[in-house]
């Protein structure tokens, strides 16, 4: 028998851990926080933020209940689970009750119960988020990847579906859609849903609907794959991203009747992890979730600024050579640099990675590499956070611009200075 070394020091033992790096988002921001408090100026366009406040009306909800003391129910507050299911009903046309609703102290951490207690293979079409693979590896559950294509705006086609469970058609699959995307920016029109819809119910596939941006998309047109294939989409949602609540930590999961063995394990699950979600944030929830003219106003100015600015950085990095589709929900773009492959190589650059670390020392511009996205090594694409300005500002500035139009460019250089200040450095730096 090998001699155990009883006096090894506590150190030696740091292999016994799961070998993980932090998530990129997290770590990109914890970066960026780290250079600024040294003095260095940083371009915050890295962790993917809602830059707005939380309504006031939201806000004066959670001083209401700031005593809320006690644990709630494991599955949630019940008038909220209440407000949610009656917003989806109303807002979207989702067939569900209270029962169907599920509330986590964040989505994240709901996804991640979620593939704990599925047993099934998880399908991530690419880009995706960062944290969805990394917490299918955590758990130890396969992985497939179905790249899409940037010349199709990175969308997923259900021919793609067809191909990957064609060969083991009964195979328990979980497929992860999200729209409009992080970081792709797109969305899907009600055709592509219907498409994908039919393939997902022709392989049986348990559909995570990850809807967390859908209240941003520009347009206010969003809509629900799980109206078209309700019997196995989960949809997944939450206040971080249009309510600039992500410090909050609310989210949700709407799961099927079909479904509910997967929200009863979700339920034991949460039971022995987190028990119940805050209870004062969950009170004050309720009255985001009943909406109201003070909210719609919110998300409509909110959305206007988006668009703007959105529009305004995709044709800026354009001009510096970048390929990429207009956004249409969220508060991200993916460009790719391809084109600059050659004269990038020669500054020793062949890999996203190796961009984005270059390009944050010397210009202090922190952004994420599409290596982060689950997208090859090689492509030289990156995700740009466009967050980094005072949202509670632009927003009472675009009050002083009546009607729903677009904003001048004058406006963005006054009120998101930051974050068009660091898209200039990135597109200068790139064409050099
Ligand atoms: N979803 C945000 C992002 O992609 C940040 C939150 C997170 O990753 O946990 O940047």
């Amino acid at each position: 028998m090998a001699q155990v070394d009883r006096r090894a020091p506590l150190v030696h033992l740091n292999l016994r851990v799961r070998g993980m790096k932090p998530s990129a988002t997290i770590a990109i921001q914890e970066r960026s926080t780290r250079m600024a408090a040294a003095g260095a100026v940083v371009y915050r366009l890295g962790l993917g933020q809602s830059p707005f406040p939380v309504p006031d009306c939201v806000v004066r909800e959670l001083k209401k209940h700031a005593h809320e003391k006690a644990y709630l129910p494991v599955r949630g507050l019940p008038e909220l689970r209440e407000a949610i299911a009656a917003h989806h009903r109303k807002s979207y046309g989702i067939d569900c009750a209270a029962k169907n609703v599920i509330i986590g102290p964040g989505s994240k951490e709901l996804m991640f119960l979620m593939q704990l207690v599925y047993y099934g293979d998880i399908v991530i079409p690419t880009p995706s988020w960062v944290s969805y693979e990394p917490q299918a590896r955590i758990i130890g559950r396969q992985v497939y990847r179905l790249p899409t294509l940037r010349d199709n705006e990175w969308k997923l086609v259900p021919e793609q579906i067809e191909s990957l469970c064609d060969g083991d058609p009964t195979r328990p699959r979980l497929l992860i859609l999200n729209y409009p995307a992080n970081p792709g920016g797109g969305s899907y029109s009600d055709a592509d849903l219907r498409a994908l819809a039919e393939k997902a119910r022709e392989f049986n596939l348990v559909l995570l609907s990850d809807e967390i941006y859908g209240k941003t998309r520009f347009d206010g047109k969003h809509g629900s794959i799980a109206k078209y294939y309700p019997e196995g989409t989960i949809l997944s949602g939450g206040l971080s991203k249009w309510c600039g609540a992500g410090g909050w930590r609310l989210g949700f999961f709407i799961v099927p009747d079909r479904l509910s063995w997967l929200l009863d394990a979700m339920a034991v699950a949460a039971s022995e992890t987190f028990t119940s979600t805050s209870a004062p944030i969950q009170f004050a929830a309720v009255r985001a979730f009943q909406g109201g003219p003070e909210i719609d106003r919110y998300l409509r100015a909110s959305r206007r600024i988006l668009r703007g600015l959105g529009a305004l950085l995709s044709s800026k990095l354009r001009g510096a050579g970048a390929q990429l589709p207009d956004p249409e929900g969220a508060f991200y773009l993916f460009p790719d640099f391809s084109m600059l492959r050659t004269s990038l190589a020669l500054r020793g650059i062949h890999t996203s990675a190796q961009l984005c670390e270059r390009l944050l020392v010397e210009t202090g511009v922190a952004v994420l590499p599409g290596s982060d996205f689950a997208r090859p090594a090689e492509e030289l694409t990156l995700r740009l956070s466009y967050v980094d300005f005072d949202g509670r500002r632009a927003l009472q500035a675009a009050r002083r611009h009546p009607g729903g139009g677009d904003l001048p460019e004058s406006f963005f250089k006054k009120y998101a200075a930051s974050t068009l200040e660091g898209a200039s450095r990135l597109c200068d730096w790139v064409k050099k």
